[in-house]
């Protein structure tokens, strides 16, 4: 192993501090190195988490979406994709059932749909708290500061606004009509209104550098978030970024380890993303620093259609992703599943 590795890397388990260059030095790793990351990371989580997995469960409720990012299949140019919106009411009904099913969390994700008005969805969240008593995230993107307000008034306790790059410079190329600085604005107010804030990135974009990687780490630090989405980019046939190499699984598992050594008991989800790039993904993301697994419970009909990037729905054809599916999947990890909504 290179000694500057092995320093950095004796450094983040001590001190859970970096530079970005020693940052990047980790994520040079390859073979041993690698290996010795991975179980680092996997015994910080271990440490600072214990064994608990938290599922949470995710209904994606409309794929309208008025941006443009160059990444997603959602993308309002893309006119390919059939779109749905559910009801209020089918938005209930599917939570409610993923609370039978024994969900104690609810994530609510959508493109930017200005159909939904907070006033409406702020009526949802207050039925979704008073009659089901689950935790409420929401992952809608930019929206008015007043919007956030309404929504945390009405009992939302988490929000996902994932910075998706930290170079100023990608972000404005990727997200056409929106700026970094914008979306980070958007962390502080959300902190400020008293949620429990989640950011996160995309691994592997066209033009991305291993500095660039390291600044999302360290602007996931700066913010001391209380979640982080860490996801490789998955290349679709049907944006501007069609032809280019997704992201690959190695380095993002080193992201993910990385990040993990920094924030020790950030919630880090093994996404969805990394179980399309490898069967075996989200395991390895489970033993690389990860905690949370976000199932996705949009009913049948609508799912197919939240094509962010293509591969997301195989589960659906498996039958997998039922909370008593993932409670055996986690046994045979020598994982369990969280009983309360988690922290707090
Ligand atoms: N519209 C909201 C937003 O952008 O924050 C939430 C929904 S958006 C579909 C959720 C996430 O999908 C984004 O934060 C982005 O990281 C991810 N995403 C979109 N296209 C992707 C791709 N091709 N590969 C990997 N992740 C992608
Ligand atoms: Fe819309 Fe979010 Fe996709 Fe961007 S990433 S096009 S904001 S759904």
């Amino acid at each position: 192993m290179r000694p500057a590795f092995s320093a950095a890397l004796a450094k983040a388990v001590k001190t859970h501090l970096l530079s970005g260059a020693e940052i990047v030095t980790l994520l040079q790793a390859g073979g041993r190195e690698a290996e010795a990351l991975f179980r680092a990371a996997d015994e910080v989580r271990a440490r600072h988490l214990g064994d608990t997995v938290h599922l949470r469960a995710i209904i994606e409720f409309s794929n309208h979406c008025v941006r443009n990012c160059l990444y997603c299949g959602l993308r309002r140019n893309n006119r390919r994709l059939p779109r749905y919106q559910m009801a209020p009411e089918e938005i209930f009904v599917a939570a409610a059932r993923a609370r039978a099913e024994g969900y104690r969390t609810i994530v609510l994700q959508s493109g930017e749909d200005p159909r939904y008005q907070a006033a409406e969805l702020a009526g949802l969240v207050r039925r979704l708290k008073t009659e089901l008593n689950v935790t409420v995230t929401l992952s809608l993107g930019d929206l008015p500061r007043a919007s956030y307000r309404e929504l945390r008034a009405a009992g939302a306790g988490r929000y996902l606004l994932k910075h998706e790059t930290a170079d100023p410079v990608l972000f404005a190329r990727l997200r056409p009509e929106t700026r970094l600085p914008g979306r980070l604005e958007r962390l502080t107010w959300l902190r400020e209104l008293g949620y429990q804030v989640g950011a996160g990135n995309i691994v592997g974009l066209p033009g991305q550098t291993l500095r660039a990687l390291a600044a999302d780490v360290l602007l996931l630090k700066r913010f001391a978030v209380d979640m982080a989405g860490i996801g490789p980019f998955i290349s679709h046939p049907d944006t501007p970024l069609a032809g280019c190499a997704s992201g690959s699984l190695e380095l993002t598992l080193k992201v993910l380890a990385v990040t993990r050594l920094l924030l020790p008991r950030t919630h880090l989800p093994a996404t969805t993303a990394v179980g399309v790039l490898h069967p075996e993904g989200r395991a390895r993301a489970l033993r690389c620093g990860a905690n949370v697994i976000m199932s996705d419970l949009t009913p049948t009909p609508y799912r197919r259609y939240y094509e962010i990037y293509p591969g997301r729905t195989r589960s659906v054809v498996e039958g997998r992703g039922s909370f008593a599916w993932w409670q055996e999947e986690l046994a045979h990890l020598g994982r369990k599943v969280g009983k309360g909504p988690g922290r707090p």
